[in-house]
């Protein structure tokens, strides 16, 4: 089976081209290198001794979807290609809009065009908004508080919208919580372009001295220690969630998942965590909080487990090991 993977020279999608490639799937990368850098192909490569078609394009280019699709005869889409810094959405909302919604609609058009009617979505748990109780459900009421959040919103009822009009169609929407960690080769993995907006990634540079210290942006939050609290999940079990999700396209049903640990860290907790696993001492610095940062978010993830008969298996120690291999391996990511 072939795969048409958008985005999947990325963070997320590169990690999960490796899982589809020792699954004995086929995958095309369609991906316009936006926010990625063309030496990840050789890396995925290098892990998995297999090769893999590289388009460099972009989604929105319906007439260049559709001629991959037919030409490499793709029977479902992973679909990660995107935007997803939020402060940047909120300067440049068009550009959101444009690349995440309309990428999207074009994607399912030349899908439609070609006869292809599985597609497995990244979302993400910003879908949820302010958490009004945690755990965190799929049945959680839905909102954004920003145009990045709201792009991803949309999209989400796009689909369901379409796939209530195309019952035979097979959809996954995956709720992200925290991606973070790398693959355990030290190969691949996150490599922001400028400024990390992501904590984990911001660590690993404090650790490589490219940064001098960490900004922890608030510590008056009504947690265990006052920094903000999330659910960090290992790249390598998300990849290995959509693998699975995928599987479950094939066989059954529609999913609407979320893909998180369902263990809440603080800022502090990564921090410490990193330090130790290291080595390294990370310096920081309390400044105010973030403007629309929430307090705590974490999953349930329950369904996910009963759907897919997946669990993130990876910890906090085997992120935060797996982040530093491939930062120290990298410094300066893959340029
Ligand atoms: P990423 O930026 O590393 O990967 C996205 C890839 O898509 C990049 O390689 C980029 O070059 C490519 N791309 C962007 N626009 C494109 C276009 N119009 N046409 C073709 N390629 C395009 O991001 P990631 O962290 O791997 O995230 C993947 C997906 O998961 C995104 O849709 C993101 O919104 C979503 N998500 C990410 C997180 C996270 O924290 N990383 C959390 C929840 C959801
Ligand atoms: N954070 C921080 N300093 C940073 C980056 C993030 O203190 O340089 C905090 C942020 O306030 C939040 C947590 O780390 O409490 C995770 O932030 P991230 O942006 O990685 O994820 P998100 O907030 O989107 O869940």
């Amino acid at each position: 089976m072939t795969i048409l993977v958008t985005g999947g020279a990325g963070y997320i999608g590169s990690h999960t081209c490796v899982e589809l490639l020792s699954a004995g799937f086929e995958v095309i990368i369609l991906d316009n290198f936006v926010n990625s850098h063309p030496e990840v192909i050789s890396r995925i490569e290098k892990i998995t001794g297999k090769g893999l078609a590289v388009i460099n394009g972009d989604v929105r280019d319906q007439a260049l979807v559709e001629e991959c699709l037919k030409k490499y005869s793709c029977t479902a889409v992973m679909h990660f290609a995107g935007l997803k810094a939020v402060g940047d959405s909120v300067k440049n909302p068009l550009a959101y809009y444009d690349n995440n919604f309309v990428g999207t609609h074009r994607l399912l058009l030349a899908m439609q065009n070609c006869g292809v009617e599985k597609i497995v979505f990244s979302s993400s748990a910003t879908v949820y908004g302010e958490p009004q109780y945690l755990p965190i459900t799929e049945d959680h009421p839905l909102t954004a508080t920003n145009p990045y959040g709201r792009s991803k919103l949309f999209i989400e009822e796009m689909l369901r919208d379409f796939h209530h009009a195309n019952p035979s169609w097979k959809i996954a929407l995956l709720r992200y919580f925290n991606p973070a960690g790398a693959h355990e080769s030290g190969l691949i993995g996150e490599d922001p372009m400028g400024l990390p907006n992501n904590l984990m990634p911001y660590i690993a540079q404090v650790a490589t001295g490219r940064r001098e210290y960490l900004s922890i942006w608030g510590n008056d939050y009504a947690t265990h220690d006052g920094t903000g609290v999330r659910d960090y999940i290992h790249v390598v079990d998300l990849a290995l969630g959509h693998l699975k999700a995928l599987q479950q396209l094939n066989s059954s049903k529609s999913l609407c998942l979320n893909l998180g640990a369902g263990i809440g860290y603080s800022v502090l907790d990564i921090v410490h965590t990193f330090e130790k696993t290291s080595g390294k001492k990370i310096p920081y610095q309390i400044d105010k909080r973030r403007f629309g940062d929430i307090a705590v978010c974490y999953a349930d993830p329950t369904l996910a487990r009963e759907s897919l008969d997946w669990v993130a298996r990876r910890d906090l120690v085997a992120i935060c090991k797996d982040h530093w291999r491939w930062q120290k391996q990298n410094p300066e990511g893959y340029a």
